[in-house]
């Protein structure tokens, strides 16, 4: 289904990752037949489902491996929360959060339907993350922000990786931050296009 993203440079267990969450099942009835196209689609409540490319290039540059625990700021159709659960195996846990309570609901409705049972879904703002669960090997956020918030990168483990859109509504750009011993170590990835972090 998605062996275009190769293109992208994202690699084959992602992409098979990627196939096993059916991504139809995580759009709204009416849009089922543009469920496979490489595009955003609305999920309603004004928010939208990632561009597969984009889960694709965030699953890769997070480097999700076996056991990870990871931290998803915006839960939205939860497929990407979908597609990480399955790339950190058993041993790892997706915590996502979501601040609109009827999307939280319907996502967690779709990992209990697909037997998805490695992902807690918390209601609620992530801008301060989640401390009681921290710290997370992982840090993916699915909305924008201005400036990266302090409490994120201080709930990332050691090697840790935080990937997340900066910027405004009309420039944002993907960025990868890296904690290596005490140290934040930044990189630009290219321009995105997400919703705001509310
Ligand atoms: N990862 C999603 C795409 C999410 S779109 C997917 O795979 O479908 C971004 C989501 O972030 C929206 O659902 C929006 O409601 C949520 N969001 C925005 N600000 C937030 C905040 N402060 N805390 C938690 N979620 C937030």
């Amino acid at each position: 289904m998605y062996e275009h993203l190769e293109h992208y440079g994202v690699p084959k267990k992602v992409i098979e990752a990627m196939n096993v969450a059916d991504r139809k099942l995580f759009v709204p009835e009416e849009y089922s037949s543009s469920a496979y196209f490489d595009i955003p689609l609305p999920i309603g409540f004004g928010q939208t489902i990632s561009a597969p490319h984009m889960v694709g290039i965030m699953c890769s540059a997070l480097d999700l491996s076996n056991g990870d625990k990871v931290l998803e700021i915006g839960t939205g159709s939860g497929y990407n929360a979908a597609v990480m659960a399955t790339l950190v195996g058993d041993d790892g846990w997706i915590y996502t959060i979501e601040r609109i309570d009827e999307l939280a609901k319907i996502a967690k409705e779709r990992f209990e339907l697909l037997g998805i049972k490695n992902v807690t879904v918390v209601i609620g703002d992530g801008k301060k993350g989640l401390p009681e669960y921290a710290p997370f090997e992982k840090i993916a956020v699915t909305c924008y922000v201005r400036h990266v918030p302090k409490e994120l990168t201080s709930q990332l483990t050691n090697n840790g990786i935080l990937i997340i859109p900066v910027g405004d509504e009309y420039v944002q750009v993907l960025k990868k931050i890296m904690k290596v011993d005490g140290r934040l170590y930044e990189q630009d990835l290219m321009n995105v296009r997400f919703v705001p972090l509310i």
